[in-house]
């Protein structure tokens, strides 16, 4: 395209708090027909908090809770903060943690204390050989609640369960409302579980739901969509959005998220503002609306 063409409306979009870092997705933005939302970090808040701590038979709540904080002290997961920020309030001492790895959209896997720590969602754990029977009910029990659960093994036995709750951004569901105005349909992806999936996009209200959704499989999702003749918008912020936020028509990357997000995306939200969207939308709309 044209130079000219390029910094359209990009004047604009700036003042607003929208970083666009590419001239073609901004000016595509206006004939998206689907926009796939991430759910953590994106239609919530992205500050998860523990609601509950379901320790195992025998396992005191402090062991489980320092074990998974140390395991997660590397992690930039908002889960993996919300567990440090439960073992920070009772202040607890942390045991010495080496070997860390994140698997993106499962969990970590760490040496806590010489001794081999994985923290992840049940399918992660279960992907790994290990059998969850001993936690089975208290995990159905906090998904049917529609929680983000999230699983502690310790040398191959489980040490408990974690309950998170994340609430969705004040101005998700107003923002869902006049997508469909405009005749663009919403879509929720996300990497966890089917009852915290449902449960968020029913406050939003959105209809369309894809849960327990791998990173790759969140791009191909976006290619299925395109492949059917739909134009797609893509919105997140973690890691694991950065394969559909590349392969989108438009990525839209929100404020805080990482930056491998931003760096994946065409438009970067500036401040944690889902409406922001809606006036980079507007902004292509009127800046393009006469251009061949
Ligand atoms: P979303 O797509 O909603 O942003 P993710 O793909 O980041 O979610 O994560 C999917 C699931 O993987 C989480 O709900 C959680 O169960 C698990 N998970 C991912 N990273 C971590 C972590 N650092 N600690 C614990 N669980 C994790
Ligand atoms: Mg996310």
């Amino acid at each position: 395209a044209a130079p000219l063409a390029i910094v359209r409306g990009a004047g604009a979009a700036a003042d607003a708090g929208i970083i666009m870092r590419t001239g073609e997705a901004f000016q595509t933005f206006r004939t998206v027909t689907r926009v796939l939302l991430d759910k953590t970090g994106t239609l919530t808040t992205g500050r998860p908090v523990v609601s509950e701590l379901c320790p195992a038979h025998g396992v005191a709540a402090e062991e489980l809770l320092a074990v998974a904080a140390a395991a997660e002290t590397h992690s930039e997961h908002p889960l993996a903060r919300a567990i440090r920020d439960a073992s920070r309030h009772q202040r607890l001492e942390l045991p010495a943690v080496t070997d860390f790895q994140a698997t993106t959209g499962f969990g970590v896997t760490a040496t806590v204390d010489d001794h081999r720590v994985l923290v992840g969602r049940p399918a992660f754990l279960t992907a790994n050989g290990l059998d969850l029977s001993p936690v089975g009910d208290t995990i159905a029990r906090l998904e049917d609640d529609g929680h983000t659960v999230v699983v502690v093994v310790r040398d191959h036995h489980p040490l408990g369960v974690f309950a998170l709750a994340d609430a969705l951004r004040p101005e998700a569901a107003q923002v869902v409302a006049a997508l469909r105005d405009a005749g663009v349909i919403p879509v929720l992806v996300t990497g966890d579980n089917p009852r915290a999936a449902g449960h968020i996009a029913r406050q939003a209200g959105i209809d369309e739901v894809h849960a327990q959704v791998l990173p790759e499989d969140k791009a191909d999702l976006v290619g299925r969509l395109q492949a059917a003749g739909h134009t797609v918008a893509m919105v997140g912020d973690g890691i694991n959005d950065a394969p559909a936020l590349m392969r989108a028509d438009v990525g839209v990357a929100v404020g805080s998220g990482t930056d491998i997000a931003t760096e994946s995306a065409d438009i970067i939200l500036v401040r944690d503002d889902l409406t922001l969207m809606l006036t980079a939308r507007e902004i292509s709309r009127r800046s393009y609306r006469r251009v061949k």
